[in-house]
């Protein structure tokens, strides 16, 4: 007689990633984030995003490597450095360009600051000063040397696109809303480019299939989904975490003076310890 055999539905591989920014050591924020990303995956990528390298330290990049070799969590593939890829993220840029899709940007930040007390909505959304520039003042800003961001304007893509949508854990299919974070900046003054367009163009070119990490970047989502969709590359599923809180109940913030991995290490406490805390979390 034949037995019986067992199948099991194909499931489609979760590639997932850690994505943070050389700008310090690791601290437990990152730790959990970088935890639940690789809990999950059948496989895990690295990436460091490092466009801002003002703030990026040489000492963080094996820093960061060696911390989570410490907790137990090993990548596949190489490390994707995002600062060695600049092209890549202005060919990005310019087919976005080519549509019309963008627009300089001359506001300095006390400018937006300034713009934003106005009742116009929550702080962090640019007042759109800069959208409704006449070509010619904004050729003669360009030509006077005043140094400019370059923004998409939501309407546009929203014109190109129509609605979106992605799968969120937890929440299942979701409308994507860009305007939450109004005409975000996808080239900035320092650098030409920016977190939204070099994290877009680096999930589809790492072949990520889950996007796991903090419900900080829940808001950001929305534009994701939207770049995705104007640059032709796929979206991924998405699932935002809580946050961990210290004992005070704040939030162990990245940029925090929460203590880092290597100063649990070197005060004695081991990977496993803070593993089964977070199990607990
Ligand atoms: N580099 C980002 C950060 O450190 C994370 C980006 C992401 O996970 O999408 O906040």
């Amino acid at each position: 007689m034949r037995p019986w055999r067992t199948y099991t539905p194909a499931r489609m591989p979760v590639i997932s990633r850690f994505a943070p920014s050389p700008t310090g050591y690791l601290h437990l924020g990152h730790a959990y984030s970088a935890w639940m990303a690789w809990r999950r995956a059948d496989v895990f990528r690295l990436r460091l995003e490092d466009i801002d390298r003002t703030r990026c330290r040489p000492e963080y990049y094996p820093g960061i490597e060696e911390d989570l070799h410490w907790l137990g969590l090993s990548w596949q593939g190489e490390v994707r450095v995002q600062s060695a890829h600049m092209a890549d993220y202005a060919a990005a840029l310019a087919k976005l360009q080519a549509r019309g899709l963008l627009y300089p940007c001359f506001c300095t930040r006390a400018d937006i600051a300034r713009a934003a007390t106005a009742p116009h909505g929550p702080e962090s959304i640019y007042p759109g000063t800069c959208r409704h520039l006449s070509s010619s003042a904004r050729q003669a800003r360009i030509i006077a040397g005043t140094p400019y961001a370059l923004r998409l304007s939501i309407a546009k893509a929203r014109a190109e696109t129509g609605t979106l949508r992605f799968f969120e854990e937890n929440t299942g299919w979701t409308e994507a809303q860009p305007e939450r974070l109004g005409d975000v900046v996808l080239a900035r003054k320092d650098t030409p480019a920016s977190y939204h367009l070099c994290v877009v163009h680096d999930d589809a070119l790492q072949g990520i299939t889950h996007v796991i990490r903090g419900e900080d970047l829940r808001e950001a989502t929305h534009v994701h989904v939207l770049l995705q969709n104007l640059l032709g590359l796929p979206t991924p599923i998405y699932a935002h975490h809580k946050l961990l809180r210290g004992p005070d109940g704040n939030r162990l913030a990245k940029r925090s003076n929460s203590a880092t991995l290597r100063a649990w290490r070197a005060a004695g406490v081991s990977a496993a310890n803070i593993l089964n805390n977070f199990e607990e979390a």
